[in-house]
């Protein structure tokens, strides 16, 4: 007799019964699996997101942190407050300032990442069912997140320049039509994971236009707005709109993920409630770590590192863009983004990308289907390429591997 997926599960894990049913929604992501494979040394990984923190001064780096340990150590390795450290929260006023945004300290909440930040939002706004609008592709973490509490996700088309604005007005109405609630839009303006595509200064007006209109709040999601290749970082949605705006920022492109710093800048009653979640997640954040983040900002060229990044960064994009002109069979296509980690590449006609995996990493390279990166199965003919971790010749080589991989697929 064939068992149903729930039997076979069962048998996997006993547990299975005794489970809340929100974590039905609770998968291993396509990236998760993937990690194990695409970390061993032969294969080229153009899959993970990983951060290159190879041009860090760890000199300067491990003497804050020596100092942290003997001038501050009763502080930094105790409890601390629920909302975060004032210090690192003022810092990250000035951080913010850079794209236009004016804040008070007491409207941030320091989070365990962005991640958390994502996590708590959804927490204090969605009942299972609940909508979520999110560009088509979107964040796999963030989509995650929206999964584990149940709310249902929608997508809304990108183009070139971004969101559509009218594709939004027509997925706000069709949900409401439908009588469902949208708690919120969670949108990625800069250098989109996975799309790598930016939000036009001409569209965002729209957007925030819209989202008024309609009363939609708005998750904007900014972890890459600083690390632009040739441009001054845009303006944040959050600098045109501070009530209906959750902005999310994150040290870990900027400086390192290991600390787990990322932030909230919240309305005054939303960032109340936050830090409630907080506290009842986490008691407080890391204290440790946020005083380590804030001991490298005072003291440390911040600003000179992140250009450094962004130059190491747009010599990793353009050794992947002209490896892509060179190698791959003309019927792809693919977009080549002014910033961040990642290129959205669509595969001809008829080819597979999820399918494909098995054979590409056989030829020693990774990447990350389309569908991960969709919550209603969408996405089979793309991939996400990402250029910030490998060399520039180990990229090139990647990109020659795939070539290879994809030319046989299509003559089979
Ligand atoms: N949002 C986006 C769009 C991301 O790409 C990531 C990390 N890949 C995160 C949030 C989470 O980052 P962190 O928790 O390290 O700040």
């Amino acid at each position: 007799m064939e068992s149903t997926p729930a039997r076979s599960q069962s048998r996997l894990d006993s547990y299975v019964d005794r489970y809340a049913a929100r974590t039905a929604g609770m998968t291993a992501s396509e990236i998760r699996a993937l990690f194990a494979v695409a970390s061993r040394p032969e294969v080229v990984s153009l899959a993970g997101g990983m951060p290159n923190i190879s041009g860090l001064p760890l000199d300067v780096v491990s003497s804050a942190i020596g100092d942290l340990v003997t001038q501050q150590g009763p502080v930094a390795m105790q409890y601390g407050s629920g909302q975060g450290v004032p210090e690192l929260r003022e810092q990250i006023t000035d951080v913010m300032r850079l794209e236009g945004i004016e804040a008070h300290p007491d409207d941030v909440v320091v989070t365990v990442g962005s991640q958390q930040a994502v996590d708590l939002v959804t927490r204090i706004f969605c009942d299972p069912g609940d909508v979520v609008l999110c560009e088509a592709p979107s964040y796999v973490g963030a989509l995650g997140v929206f999964k584990a509490y149940q709310a249902d996700v929608v997508h809304v088309e990108m183009d070139a320049h971004g969101l559509v604005p009218e594709a939004l007005e027509q997925a706000i109405a069709s949900v409401q039509a439908s009588g469902r609630r949208i708690k919120f839009l969670y949108t990625i303006p800069n250098f989109h994971n996975p799309a790598g595509i930016t939000l036009s200064a001409e569209r965002r007006p729209r957007i925030l236009d819209i989202c008024r209109r309609e009363g939609v709040l708005v998750l904007e999601d900014n972890p890459y707005g600083l690390l632009g290749f040739d441009q001054e970082p845009m303006r944040a949605l959050r600098a045109d709109e501070a009530e209906g705006v959750i902005y999310l920022g994150s040290f870990s492109k900027t400086f390192a993920p290991g600390f787990r710093v990322g932030w909230a800048l919240a309305p005054h009653p939303v960032r109340e409630k936050l830090v409630l979640a907080q506290e009842s997640a986490t008691l407080c954040p890391p204290q440790f770590s946020q005083m380590a983040v804030s001991a490298y900002l005072a003291n440390h060229d911040w600003q000179g590192q992140i250009k450094q990044f962004r130059e190491m960064y747009r010599e990793r994009r353009d050794a992947m863009v002209s490896a892509l002109e060179d190698l791959m069979p003309a019927a792809c296509q693919w977009n080549v983004p002014d910033g961040g980690f990642y290129v959205w590449l669509t595969l001809p006609p008829g080819i597979d990308a999820k399918s494909m995996l098995p054979r590409a990493v056989t030829a020693r390279v990774a990447y990350v289907p389309g569908t991960a990166f969709f919550a209603d199965g969408y996405g089979s003919s793309s991939m996400r390429l990402s250029f910030c971790y490998p060399t520039p010749e180990r990229i090139r080589e990647g990109v020659r591997r795939l070539a290879g991989v994809l030319e046989a697929e299509m003559e089979l």
